[in-house]
């Protein structure tokens, strides 16, 4: 007896090789029906011997595509109809509004054996992809996902290549950005004012010119790269003048595994993490011995690496000699990256000296993902190319939201159901080039995934481009949101929470009610309100932003409220040091108030530490004093902590740091390392957290606490109160998919909006 069945799926399954995937489970056991693609995903009717119909329903969600992600799956039975051989229905250009696009994906396997195959029609061609990998998200126009609103619409398929694009039985199977020799892009080598330069193969002059220490412009799948031969220090050293960026870390690509054990400390889950489809830069322990150049990551104990994810740079290293290549977003300092040949040539050409460019248009830029895993779980610190635009699931559904994000490091974020879009990592909207980036995301976004937001997030700062667009968005309705409670929400609708927590969001700073620059917060929060429980006291940042660049000037902020006028008398070095000029000034400013806010920052506290101590007086890159003070606390085992306050006048709960600063004077007046000092600053600071979470419990009968903001990135910072929070018996709830830092803002921001009174 034949039975008919339907199947609705929901989840990423079109444009990932399901229907041809459905196709043959149904042929191979000679049943009738369809598959389409529909609005909310793919539907398929199955009809046949009951048995061949179970088993079908059974097998079908064990294999599907490596691309797909099931979210959703209904069986009902309706009945019976044509018993025609099972065939693929086109879709219909209407029924897409649900659909969701894959993100961008690293070669895989079966195409790397053909590109390094002689036999092989595609042998060394560097762009060979299929329906497993390849370019997606950053070359969508619009939907549905057809090679029409794709940057490969101008180029035809050849009779090979639709051949294979026909086949469902083959692995090319509506892959829409297939190609090969004959009909696809090609490469180009072009000199620095964008000039081709005439030579048998692109790749091997490419390899011959960083052999000889150039810098070359590389274009690759979210945009273009900045690449050096990573083991020649004055190479590194010229990529840093010529792109004037001092200090802060580069990226390092290998050829294999084997090549990055040779430079880090790779756990089997780190190697995991490096080989999976993503290919993100993960952050790792890095060997002393390794050859890298000193010049790549100074002061910093770790490497950010990772391996080759578009048929280029396999082609690239298979090539090379050398065991690794710095490959860093291509922009001058923090503008976006680059993704236009024309663009690249005119931005970057007082940069690079050639530009390994192609003919495949990057519609939207996207920059490399950087990861790393602390306390056993993957932590997302820039969450882009090969995560988005995968959509984060929510525990319930929302109205369609904009949110858009805060000023650094920001992301945008769209919600439409039970579904969150967060974008690719956008930058800091500091300059016209990054704040036309913010509002290009926003539109193509929009676009993709269909979506009109009847209400629009924005952080409460009146500064923030990111604040001023939204407030020039005049038909919608718009919320403004709390920096730290955005945070909060952020990192609750991660964990799927409800009620009220105890949030604690430590970061640089952000925007706060009362006027101060807020940035040490615990709060009593919910989606729909919070209250300031509690907060680090109150300093005086002398000079505002200035005091941001120049951590002395915070430290001095510290002493002067710790120790009164005469801490000038201290004898430490980092008192020694300062210029009685300056330090006049600076007195001036903080009296008279002259742009010196108050600020309850959790990152200057760093920063002055770090400057105390003697790290860090000035820094060159965001967060570096922070970071180097880290560095110094892995150093250490010392199991002491400083004292901090916990007191209450009147208003919230103030942690205290008067005690702390006392305390680190005497350790640096009895000679204790740096190591030790700064272990001790962060076990104090964890144990801080505690005390007043401890209070909290009390007052508020709550037991849950969401760790978050941007100094938990900081891991000895947040395995320390993680550990220190669990062992009194608290629940903690941490990050893992969004960054804790800024890049998760826009994501609470979309979380508090749909819970206000605009709904
Ligand atoms: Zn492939
Ligand atoms: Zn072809
Ligand atoms: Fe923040």
């Amino acid at each position: 007896m034949n039975v008919r069945k339907e199947i609705r799926i929901t989840g990423i399954v079109q444009g990932v090789g399901f229907r041809p995937y459905v196709f043959r489970l149904a042929a191979d056991r000679r049943l009738a029906g369809n598959v389409c693609n529909t609005s909310s995903g793919i539907t398929i009717e199955i009809q046949g011997p009951r048995e061949s119909v179970e088993d079908f329903l059974r097998l079908l969600p064990q294999n599907p595509p490596v691309l797909a992600q099931i979210s959703g799956m209904t069986v009902s039975e309706i009945p019976c109809a044509s018993d025609a051989p099972f065939e693929i229905l086109p879709s219909h250009a209407e029924d897409h509004a649900d659909t969701v696009i894959s993100p961008d994906v690293a070669v895989c396997p079966d195409c790397l054996r053909e590109l390094f195959d002689p036999r092989d029609r595609r042998f060394c061609y560097p762009f060979i992809n299929c329906t497993n990998c390849g370019p997606r998200f950053s070359i969508v126009r619009g939907i549905p996902y057809d090679r029409a609103l794709t940057s490969m619409s101008v180029f035809p398929l050849c009779a090979d290549c639709r051949a294979e694009f026909d086949d469902p039985f083959n692995r090319r199977f509506h892959a829409q950005p297939n190609a090969c020799w004959k009909c696809g892009p090609r490469l180009e080598l072009w000199n620095s004012d964008g000039q081709p330069i005439e030579c048998a193969g692109p790749i091997a002059a490419v390899v011959e010119n960083l052999r000889r220490g150039q810098i070359a412009a590389i274009k690759g799948l979210g945009g273009f790269h900045l690449a050096v031969d990573a083991t020649n220090e004055s190479a590194v050293e010229r990529l840093r003048q010529r792109k004037r960026r001092i200090e802060k870390p580069f990226a390092v690509m290998v050829a294999d595994l084997a090549a990055a054990r040779s430079l880090c400390e790779i756990e089997p889950e780190d190697a995991a993490l490096l080989e999976s489809r993503e290919r993100p830069i993960v952050l790792l322990p890095r060997r002393p011995e390794s050859s890298i150049a000193r010049s790549v990551a100074p002061g910093h104990a770790e490497l950010g690496i990772f391996l080759p994810y578009t048929p280029v740079h396999h082609l690239l290293f298979r090539d090379a000699n050398f065991p690794a290549l710095v490959m860093t977003s291509a922009n001058l300092s923090e503008e976006p990256i680059a993704i236009r040949n024309c663009e690249a040539v005119a931005r970057l050409g007082r940069i690079a000296d050639c530009f390994l460019v192609h003919d495949r248009e990057i519609l939207l830029r996207c920059d490399d993902s950087v990861v790393r895993r602390s306390a056993g779980k993957l932590r997302r610190l820039r969450r882009s190319r090969g995560y988005v635009p995968a959509p984060l699931s929510l525990h319930k559904n929302l109205p369609q939201i904009l949110a858009v994000g805060g000023e650094l490091k920001n992301t945008v974020s769209f919600t439409r159901g039970n579904l969150a879009f967060l974008s690719q990592h956008i930058g800091d909207l500091e300059n016209a080039e990054t704040f036309d980036f913010f509002r290009e995301a926003i539109a193509h976004l929009q676009q993709i995934f269909e979506i009109s937001p009847a209400i629009i997030a924005h952080d409460l700062h009146p500064d923030y481009l990111s604040t001023k667009w939204a407030l020039a968005q005049k038909s919608l309705p718009l919320a403004a949101v709390q920096h730290h409670h955005a945070h909060i929400a952020s990192c609750m609708a991660e964990n799927s929470l409800e009620g009220r927590v105890i949030g604690v969001a430590l970061d640089g700073s952000g925007y706060g009610p009362d006027g101060c620059v807020w940035g040490g917060e615990v709060l009593v929060a919910g989606y729909e309100s919070y209250l300031r429980a509690g907060h680090f006291s109150y300093v005086s940042l002398a000079g505002g932003e200035a005091a941001v660049r120049e951590p002395w000037r915070v430290a001095v902020s510290y002493l002067r409220q710790a120790f009164g006028p005469d801490f000038v008398n201290l004898d430490i070095p980092f008192v020694r040091g300062l210029n009685g000029r300056k330090l006049d000034l600076l007195f001036r400013m903080i009296d008279r108030r002259i742009n010196s806010p108050l600020t309850s920052s959790c990152g200057r506290l760093f920063d002055a530490v770090s400057a105390l101590v003697g790290l860090r007086r000035e820094v060159s890159y965001e967060a570096q004093a922070a970071i180097e003070l880290e560095m110094a606390a892995r150093e250490s085992c010392d199991s002491a902590s400083y004292p901090f306050s916990i007191l209450r006048k009147e208003g919230p709960w103030q942690i205290d740091w008067t005690p702390l600063m006392h305390a680190i004077v005497q350790d640096i007046r009895s000679n204790v390392s740096i190591g030790t000092i700064s272990r001790r600053f962060h076990s104090g600071l964890a144990d801080a957290v505690k005390g007043l979470a401890f209070i909290l419990r009390e007052e508020w009968s709550l037991n849950r606490v969401c760790l978050t903001g941007g100094s938990f990135q900081n891991v000895v910072l947040s395995q320390s109160v993680e550990a220190k929070l669990r062992q009194e018996g608290f629940e903690v709830f941490t990050h893992s998919i969004v960054p804790a830092g800024d890049g998760g803002l826009s994501l609470g921001q979309a979380l508090v909006a749909a819970h206000s009174n605009l709904v």
